[in-house]
């Protein structure tokens, strides 16, 4: 009997741990490690500080689902994994494996930025417990008016969570009849609006600026942020932008217990694999998900990483999970390779009324297809997406798309 041990309860670990156990016969152990006892569907969280989702309403309960499928679950936090060893240490005990899934997503470096963060000037919607937190400061925009700053600090990656938030805040802002007196402005690390930590697509540049001018967003490329003071975002150039209320998605590192884990991952806490999704150095670890290190094809004037959207997350720990059961069945020639790069990009990005489908044949360039489909009438498409997740994880369907 082998043992397989996923750290993870979100679209990398639900993924893996039930790939695995549907790939493997019930004489092995899959368990899942995770925090949460739920996994919550992370793309709604932008739309939970103005009161359009409440946390519960996007969240699913773990332990049901992997139950019934035969997967065991755990809720602990992982302090150190001993891949010397062989063994996950955690706060409610050690579990020994013979083959590791890492699917611990990242944890935020609001650290970096003097006055970055939910505990200091800016709100964040990262977590569940930040959204929530944004929705009391959003309430007090709206008793008290006044300038925004939403943007992405120097070194983030999840560019498209912040576009997201900045078009919503706007027609929130519509919403609440205060828009005359809050003047918005965008600041992002991006060498220009639409690059996404991707490279940019065609078109993108053109459509993300003309939604700028129609919305009376000002926007201003290349920032780093030197500071935020309780009333200012202040960058690098000196530049002062004042703010009521401020959103910023900060930089992310890996999982903070891998940095405690000797050679289990990079000086940032991301997991090395090679195109097998395969530890580079322990042949019995794996990783999936934000996890994953992924270093940015691409040269900026301002630090930018790639973003891990949930598509390749699920896509990875697939892969991932599939490549454990071949090395288990004794079938190391049948291990599938797909670099993070050459995993399709599927989103809906929704721009608070309209939306813009982006689909391309590769994550990274070089692509042989990419497109942006805006629809300017409604956003219906992140919607349905958030629906069919909540009932394709509820039924444990981690095979479909
Ligand atoms: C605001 C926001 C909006 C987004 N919008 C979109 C979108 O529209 N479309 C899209 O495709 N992607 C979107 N993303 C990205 C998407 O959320 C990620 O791709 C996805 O969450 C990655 O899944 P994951 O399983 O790799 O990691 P995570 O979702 O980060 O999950 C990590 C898991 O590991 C567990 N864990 C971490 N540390 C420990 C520990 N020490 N012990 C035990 N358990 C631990 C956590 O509890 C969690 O269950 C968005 C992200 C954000 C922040």
């Amino acid at each position: 009997m082998s043992k397989i041990v996923v750290i993870g309860g979100s679209f990398a670990g639900i993924t893996g741990a039930l790939e695995a156990r549907r790939k493997l016969g019930s004489q092995h152990e899959v368990t899942l490690i995770s925090r949460s006892d739920s996994f919550v569907y992370i793309p709604s969280l932008i739309w939970v500080p103005f009161g359009w989702r409440n946390v519960k309403d996007i969240s699913v309960p773990l332990r049901p689902v992997l139950e019934k499928h035969g997967v065991k679950f755990v809720q602990t936090e992982v302090t150190k994994v001993d891949p010397e060893q062989n063994r996950v240490i955690t706060k409610g005990g050690d579990l020994d494996y013979d083959y590791l899934l890492v699917a611990s997503g990242v944890s935020t470096r609001f650290d970096l930025i003097e006055g970055l963060g939910p505990d200091k000037n800016t709100y964040s919607v990262c977590t569940p417990g930040h959204a929530e937190h944004a929705r009391e400061g959003w309430q007090k925009l709206i008793d008290d008016p006044g300038p925004v700053v939403v943007g992405a600090s120097q070194g983030a990656s999840c560019m498209g969570a912040g576009y997201e938030f900045l078009f919503n805040l706007e027609y929130a802002a519509r919403q609440a009849g205060i828009r005359d007196r809050v003047d918005i402005t965008w600041i992002t690390p991006e060498p220009f609006l639409a690059h996404f930590g991707i490279g940019g697509m065609a078109g993108g540049e053109a459509m993300l600026k003309s939604f700028m001018k129609m919305f009376n967003i000002n926007f201003v490329v290349n920032s780093e942020i030197d500071n935020v003071t309780e009333d200012a975002v202040i960058l690098k150039n000196g530049r002062r932008l004042p703010y009521k209320y401020s959103m910023i998605i900060p930089p992310f590192n890996g999982a903070r217990f891998v940095k405690e884990s000797g050679g289990l991952g990079d000086e940032k806490g991301f997991i090395p694999v090679d195109d097998t999704y395969r530890h580079k150095k322990y042949p019995n670890v794996f990783a999936a998900g934000l996890a994953v290190a992924v270093p940015p094809p691409f040269a900026t004037p301002v630090a930018l990483g790639v973003p891990k959207t949930g598509f390749p997350s699920e896509e990875s720990a697939k892969i991932a999970s599939h490549n454990i059961a071949h090395l288990i069945h004794g079938e190391a020639e049948k291990l599938k390779t797909k670099p993070w790069g050459k995993i399709p990009g599927l989103c809906v990005m929704d721009a608070g009324h309209k939306e813009v489908v982006i689909v391309s044949n590769h994550l990274l360039k070089p692509r042989q297809f990419a497109i942006m489909v805006p629809n300017p009438l409604v956003n219906i498409g992140k919607r349905l997406l958030e629906k069919y997740f909540l009932w394709k994880t509820r039924r444990g369907l981690s095979y479909l798309l």
